[in-house]
């Protein structure tokens, strides 16, 4: 018996009629939730390249518990994933809160995301509540009555794959031509401009983590490598713990945008490629065989990175309540990060409400450990690498690296 709801995600449709061709004057918002925070720079190339004005491109604010009681009320959903459930809270943001209304709400269902990773694991997926969850936050505003249809406001959620371009092109034609008046052309062109800014994007924060480990290991300092999915980085989800350890004077790098460098990977990896243990330096089957959640899969590679980098010597983990996709990761990337003695701390069940000052008492016992172990793991790390350190190369950008 065929499974209707499936079959509507795929459908077009808009709460009220297209918006008018004159694309200039249309407002678009945007939720800014789950994977947009990795891949929004997509997003912003692609309506401006048809015709959607930097100025009419809206973005919700961060999460918050005041956004979420202020817009969101009501309209929760069952869903106790807090990522998902603070969706509510940007959509009524953007519906009810903006001086100057949109036109059309974009919320896309992304199903795959582009990695560093691909090809060598599986596949590079999302978790499914990030995928449903704009249908499921949408409910809530169309339980009792049509809101966006009540606001003029055309509800977008384009199923996409992000992770596999040749699809994309013709996803976003089909779901979204009624919506913005499209031709195929142009559709291409803009998915064209989306990914050549993304990877743009991409490619200049991973030089830049680059130059900061490159720093690390001229002026032999530590650094510290946060464990998160990219909605970590919204200060309402991640609560900016990071934050706090790099106002101590640590560098912070994200595993999202860790530099792949084939030098610099090649060196880390050297010994588990040439004894076979892996195939390239972002093979993970040796620890995550079940390999096609993109975000898993990178916090998986991300541990790695970490155990074998001299100058990481302190790993932080974050999670949020009740993350089905986590559990599973927690116990295998700590033995990881902590095979080589790479300090690893947890920070699990991050919820809306900030825990101020357990963070504080926390985040001063990590200093304390970082301060007194830091030098002595750098030395224990180099010692398993070969002497050939690609990092020991002055670059032109590391004079403008600072703590
Ligand atoms: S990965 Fe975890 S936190 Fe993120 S949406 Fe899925 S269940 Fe929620």
């Amino acid at each position: 018996m065929p499974f209707q709801t499936l079959r509507t995600w795929f459908e077009r449709k808009p709460s009220v009629a297209p918006p008018p061709k004159d694309r200039s004057q249309l407002r678009v918002g945007i939720a800014r939730v789950l994977n947009v925070w990795s891949t929004h720079q997509f997003w912003v190339a692609f309506l401006k390249e048809l015709g959607i004005s930097s100025e009419n491109i809206v973005f919700s604010s961060d999460t918050s518990e005041e956004q979420g009681r202020e817009f969101g009320k009501g309209r929760g959903t069952v869903d106790c994933c807090y990522p998902v459930k603070c969706i509510s809270g940007h959509y009524g943001e953007l519906v009810f809160g903006q001086k100057k209304k949109i036109n059309i709400l974009l919320s896309p269902m992304i199903h795959s995301l582009p990695s560093i990773l691909h090809g060598h694991v599986v596949d590079t997926v999302t978790c499914t509540r990030v995928m449903a969850g704009p249908e499921n936050i949408k409910a809530g505003f169309l339980k009792e009555r049509d809101v966006f249809a009540e606001n003029d406001i055309v509800y977008a959620s384009p199923f996409v794959s992000l992770g596999d371009r040749h699809m994309v092109t013709e996803q976003l034609f089909t779901s979204l031509k009624d919506v913005f008046d499209l031709d195929l052309e142009e559709t291409a062109r803009a998915v064209q401009a989306g990914f050549q800014a993304l990877d743009s994007f991409t490619t200049k924060a991973r030089q830049r983590s680059r130059d900061i480990l490159a720093w690390c290991a001229q002026n032999g300092k530590p650094c510290i490598l946060v464990l998160a999915r990219p909605y970590h980085m919204d200060p309402g989800i991640g609560h900016e713990i990071e934050g706090e350890l790099q106002a101590h004077g640590y560098p912070i790098l994200w595993l999202q945008y860790l530099p792949g460098d084939d030098d610099l990977v090649n060196w880390l990896f050297e010994e588990d490629v040439k004894t076979g243990r892996i195939k390239s330096p972002f093979d993970i089957s040796d620890v995550w065989t079940s390999s096609y959640s993109s975000n898993t899969n990178e916090i998986m590679w991300g541990a790695k990175f970490a155990t074998r980098c001299p100058w990481i010597t302190c790993v932080i983990r974050l999670s949020s309540y009740e993350c089905g996709m986590d559990q599973p990761t927690y116990t295998p990337s700590q033995k990881i990060v902590e095979a080589t003695g790479t300090l690893y701390f947890k920070f699990g069940d991050l919820d809306s409400t900030k825990p101020g000052g357990g963070i504080k008492i926390r985040v001063e016992t990590i200093v304390h450990y970082l301060s007194k172990y830091s030098e002595e793991i750098i030395q224990r790390k180099l010692g398993y690498l070969s002497p050939d350190c690609p990092l020991a190369v002055a670059r032109r950008s590391d004079a403008a690296v600072s703590t």
